[in-house]
């Protein structure tokens, strides 16, 4: 009995041959969990926005004086 051409399913530990049509998972159930694994969050890329280029855009923004003659009070 060789194992060469076997492996175990990292899901459920099934014994998986390399001839399965869901190798290296036992079946698509396995391989979705395991898809589901990328998709919800151990392998999650986010950060914040620490672009410093981006908050002092921000930071500029909210500083600007208003403008009173684009805020007309009789335009409505
Ligand atoms: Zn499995």
């Amino acid at each position: 009995m060789s194992a060469n051409q076997a492996l175990r399913c990292p899901i459920c530990r099934t014994l998986v041959t390399k001839d399965d049509e869901h190798f290296p998972f036992c079946n698509a159930r396995c391989r979705l969990i395991d898809l589901g694994k990328w998709a919800s969050g151990e392998y999650r890329i986010s950060s914040p926005i620490l672009d410093p280029e981006v908050l002092e855009g921000l930071d500029e923004a909210s500083r600007r004086p208003r403008n009173e003659e684009d805020d007309d009070p009789e335009a409505s």
